[in-house]
């Protein structure tokens, strides 16, 4: 299925909750749009700084990973969560995160529709990312998987025994590749 497009979400959102503030003329006053496939954690975001979507300077980025398995009303609440942001930080003027702002506006569009829930903090399942490596200590043989090699990662229980709990080089891991998802839960490095 393809992904939903933001925009017209956006402009429904601000005219519903943010009496049209974030678009002036036509034009939103930040970019939205939906990350590539590396935004695992955080199901949204609002950022601002030189660098970020211009000519905008902001932008709302929504998790295609976290979000496209969800219903529809995960994207719908993580969007109007980030708008909010993006509300106290343009219209309010306010420096603040979750603050009193930002709580007055979110109850108050919890009260105004049933459609979906705002809440402070995204309370959606992570998929997990199989492990890739096997980290394999050559003294003792122990193993952990890892989702990421980690350079110089050593045995912490070699090091301990061998080298009174100071780092060394003769307890380094070595890190094998994991074939299948076999290792997906119990993650060492996550
Ligand atoms: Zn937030
Ligand atoms: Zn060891």
């Amino acid at each position: 299925m393809p992904l939903e497009p933001l925009l017209p979400l956006f402009h429904r959102l601000n005219r519903e909750h943010f009496d049209g503030t974030l678009v002036q003329g036509v034009q939103p006053l930040l970019a939205v749009r939906w990350s590539d496939g590396r935004m695992r954690r955080t199901a949204g975001m609002y950022r601002r700084g030189p660098q970020v979507a211009p000519p905008f300077g902001r932008e709302i980025v929504l998790s295609r990973p976290l979000l496209d398995p969800l219903p529809r009303s995960a994207t719908e609440s993580t969007l109007c969560h980030e708008m909010i942001h993006a509300w106290v930080d343009l219209v309010v003027g306010a420096q603040e995160s979750h603050g009193p702002h930002f709580r007055q506006r979110m109850a108050l569009i919890n009260r105004m529709q049933s459609r979906f829930e705002v809440s402070v903090r995204h309370r959606f399942p992570v998929p997990l990312t199989p492990a890739r490596w096997l980290a394999v200590c050559p003294r003792c043989g122990r193993t952990a998987p890892y989702r990421r090699r980690v350079r110089n990662a050593a045995c912490r229980p070699c090091c301990d025994r061998h080298h009174g709990g100071v780092w060394h080089a003769s307890c380094l891991l070595r890190f094998d590749p994991i074939a299948s998802s076999l290792f997906s839960a119990g993650v060492a490095d996550g």
